[in-house]
């Protein structure tokens, strides 16, 4: 298998090329050349496999720069019941009304992310181990993609995780999951700024090119391919569990922000899992419901960049979203690169062609959107209904799935968190606070490891240096 770029760069890379990297050097996402095709043999033989045998199945159609027995013993060292809680991993529990949950959300930072960083911390070992080489992750969190970040390279080999965060400004319950982590190579940096001071320093960090290449600096966003094919194992997972034969199709909704998540439901889709829709839903950030009703993509601008209470999905724009343009274009790269590279650099927007636009629904995709009153009226009513609690992000999804529902279809929304993180909007919601779960219960009151910062890129730069021994001399 071999990848190629989003704008038009054909030159074949391996998988474990891109593994490390970010964007292709054209400025485009890599995608493999051609997604492999499941058969109905093939389909059959899989649903009976557990978890971590099914990953390395769909893992293995993707990746053959790795030994089998290598990246066998990284995904079944990865999927266990004692990290994500259960033997299914991913079990679906019923909403009624031909709806379901997908649990992702029983990792260790309690959110779908810990599904595909848990795998990128045993991959980045592996594959550093390989090459004799290390890395140092920089990055800027508001909240969740840092502290999956840290429990998926917390003790790793040869990775160093250098996590800038706004001073104060994170959740209690966020800030405590971090700082508690006492493991030498993760380094909390607490930074008087808010988040985008902490964003526009790695940008200048990153920037330095000869300082990058010296200290061996890389990233570990959602644009990793990595990630983004770990997530493609779920959607198959979730299939099997909602159906007994191969001939039956499903719907899946998802909670969107980058577009990650749901592009991997593409993903399994092109592969020929029998997905009938798969439905985008957004919060009052609603870049993609107003793409998938329209044809046209705008970016926001930081004032129309809404603050909310499924703060995950507080986009401007989606970063994986490319991905699917390229498919939905015929994997067109120039046109790609006419779209993302100009019309977006430009004007902060692109509007398909109205032939284009139609293409959109041979993909399967629809969308809808929720608001803060939906997300609390939807909490309130799963739990009355249904006994079940659920979190602000996931209650985005169930609202908009229960607007593209169709009978004899099951529906299977994606749970992208645990309520536990988000206890204010579900006390407004049901009057009570969330349970935690019992392994985090002294979350709150552990020994804190972090380190105060000033909003300034020469004194982080100064910090990594002197924490960065294998880079002197070099
Ligand atoms: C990251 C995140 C999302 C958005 O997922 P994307 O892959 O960015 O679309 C939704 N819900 C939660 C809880 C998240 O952490």
């Amino acid at each position: 298998m071999k990848y190629i770029s989003t704008r038009g760069d054909q030159t074949p890379r391996v998988f474990s090329e891109i593994l490390l990297e970010g964007l292709a050097p054209d400025g485009g996402l890599y995608l493999p050349e051609a997604y492999p095709q499941v058969s109905a043999a093939t389909l059959a033989r899989w649903r009976g496999l557990s978890y971590a045998e099914l990953a390395f199945e769909i893992l293995s159609l993707y990746i053959d720069d790795i030994p089998p027995l290598d990246l066998k013993r990284l995904v079944d060292r990865t999927y266990t019941e004692e990290v994500f809680g259960t033997k299914a991993i991913v079990p679906l529990r019923p909403l009624g009304e031909g709806l379901s949950l997908e649990a992702l959300s029983n990792g260790p930072t309690l959110a779908f992310k810990d599904m595909a960083m848990q795998l990128l911390g045993n991959l980045f070992e592996y594959e550093l181990g390989r090459r004799g080489e290390t890395l140092n992750i920089l990055g800027a969190t508001s909240g969740d993609t840092g502290s999956a970040a840290e429990y998926a390279m917390r003790g790793k080999a040869g990775v160093r995780v250098f996590m800038l965060s706004p001073k104060g400004r994170m959740s209690p319950f966020q800030q405590a999951q971090m700082f508690s982590l006492q493991d030498e190579n993760i380094h909390n940096l607490a930074v008087d700024g808010v988040f985008d001071d902490c964003q526009d320093i790695v940008k200048a960090v990153s920037n330095d090119l000869a300082f990058k290449r010296q200290y061996r600096i890389g990233t570990v966003n959602s644009i990793n391919w990595a990630r983004l094919l770990a997530q493609v194992v779920y959607y198959f997972a979730g299939y099997f569990q909602a159906t007994k034969t191969n001939d039956e199709v499903v719907s899946f909704t998802v909670p969107s922000g980058n577009f990650g998540n749901v592009c991997a439901g593409h993903v399994a889709r092109q592969m020929g899992l029998p997905i009938a829709k798969l439905v985008v839903a957004t919060n009052e950030n609603d870049v993609l419901d107003e793409f998938f009703r329209t044809g046209s993509y705008r970016v926001r601008g930081s004032a129309e960049t809404y603050e909310t209470s499924s703060p995950s999905m507080d986009i401007s724009k989606a970063s994986n979203f490319e991905r699917f343009v390229f498919d939905l274009l015929g994997r067109d790269g120039a046109r790609t690169q006419e779209l993302f590279g100009r019309a977006i650099a430009r004007d902060g927007l692109f509007a398909l062609s109205a032939d284009e636009t139609a293409r959109i629904a041979a993909f399967g995709f629809e969308s809808g959107r929720s608001t803060h009153a939906d997300r609390i009226t939807t909490i309130r009513d799963t739990w009355h209904t249904c006994g079940e609690l659920i979190d602000t992000h996931t209650a985005d999804g169930v609202k908009v799935a229960s607007e593209h529902r169709v009978p004899g279809v099951p529906m299977i929304v994606l749970e992208t968190a645990l309520p536990a993180k988000f206890a204010a909007s579900i006390e407004e919601a049901v009057g009570f606070a969330p349970p935690v779960p019992a392994a985090l219960a002294d979350l709150e009151t552990r020994p804190r490891r972090s380190v105060d910062m000033p909003a300034d890129a020469a004194t982080i730069k100064a910090y990594l240096a002197s924490h960065v021994p294998e880079a002197h001399g070099a």
